[in-house]
């Protein structure tokens, strides 16, 4: 682990039990179970941008919501400045989750339809106890800072009256308005116009810059994730594949299942953030994950029975670079 770290992970599991059917539940006793992330360790490092990537369905998006509770761990621990937040909860955490913020993918998510965008942004100065000029200030100084400019042309009007992207700015400015240390930013841009993407990605790294906040920045665009990304990990059926500098996981990327999901085209939907990694095959179901290496039944580089029966240790092959794979 990392002595500059703000966020260290340790092996966390994330298991969703999966309601059976009565008959279902006779000819099967074992109750079934979602493996969305199983057995993750990664850091992140005061004002840094560290990337997720992977496929619908790798486990990236649990990850997010799982370190800011929005859904409780399974196993595994999650170390949060210094203090292990894992088993806190409700009001015990309720200072830690001041420190930490999320932007969704749908800006909907996180801001009411029917509320004004002052009220929006209001509402966490609110619940944390702000009133007066004091919340005023506050409110104006982070939608100058997120590009709401002036805030009076803004406050009073509602999302449905804004573009996209100045939504999501909305969605950003609320995440901010407490001075929060860390951000999980959840594919923020993968619903908004391709021509206003850069603009918002820009801001975020503009915003690290002046807040030094850390970003979970969630993708499952590796491309997009080189611009805006210190370093980065891959994730495939709720493992880590690969992780490091972004230059070198991007541009000299050593796992079978990165150099895919390089090459992979996004689905032509505009709503989706489906992507076609062109290995055959789809992902497997996270209910029966396949055995030894979790890529091996679409691997292009599969090596035989060592691949299909025996896990590959997430490894250090060269300096802070990982690879779980054993051709390494
Ligand atoms: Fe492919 Fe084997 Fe490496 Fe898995 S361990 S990525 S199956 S070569």
């Amino acid at each position: 682990m990392m002595s500059d770290a703000l966020l260290e992970v340790v092996d966390l599991k994330k298991h969703f039990p999966i309601k059976m059917g009565f008959f279902r539940s006779i000819i099967s006793r074992k109750a079934l179970v979602v493996h969305a992330v199983d057995g993750i360790s990664f850091s992140i490092k005061k004002g840094e941008i560290f990337g997720l990537a992977g496929e619908s369905g790798s486990g990236k998006t649990t990850t997010g919501r799982v370190l800011l509770k929005l859904t409780e761990p399974t196993s595994g621990k999650i170390v949060f400045d210094g203090k292990d937040v894992t088993s806190l909860n409700g009001r015990d955490f309720k200072k830690y989750r001041r420190r930490m913020q999320i932007v969704f993918q749908d800006p909907f998510e996180s801001i009411n339809p029917r509320m004004l965008i002052r009220s929006i942004i209001e509402e966490p100065l609110l619940i944390q106890g702000f009133v007066g000029k004091e919340m005023e200030e506050k409110v104006y100084k982070v939608m100058e800072d997120v590009q709401l400019a002036p805030p009076e042309q803004f406050l009073t009007r509602y999302p449905h009256e804004l573009s996209g992207g100045q939504r999501q700015r909305v969605a950003t400015a609320r995440a901010l308005v407490l001075g929060p240390e860390f951000i999980v930013a959840d594919e923020p841009v993968s619903m908004l116009d391709v021509s206003i993407r850069a603009e918002i990605l820009n801001l975020m790294i503009d915003l690290r810059e002046k807040y030094n906040v850390s970003f979970l920045y969630i993708t499952h665009d590796l491309a997009l994730s080189r611009h805006m990304c210190d370093r980065i990990a891959v994730m495939y059926l709720g493992k880590m594949m690969e992780m490091g500098d972004v230059k070198n996981v991007v541009l000299e990327p050593l796992h079978p299942y990165t150099r895919a999901l390089i090459e992979a085209v996004p689905v032509p939907d505009p709503t989706s953030t489906r992507i076609e990694v062109n290995v055959k095959g789809e992902i497997p179901s996270p209910v029966f994950p396949p055995s030894g290496c979790r890529f091996h039944t679409r691997c292009p580089s599969y090596i035989g029975d060592v691949c299909r029966t025996k896990e590959p240790a997430f490894k250090e092959v060269q300096k802070e670079h990982f690879v779980a794979c054993h051709l390494y």
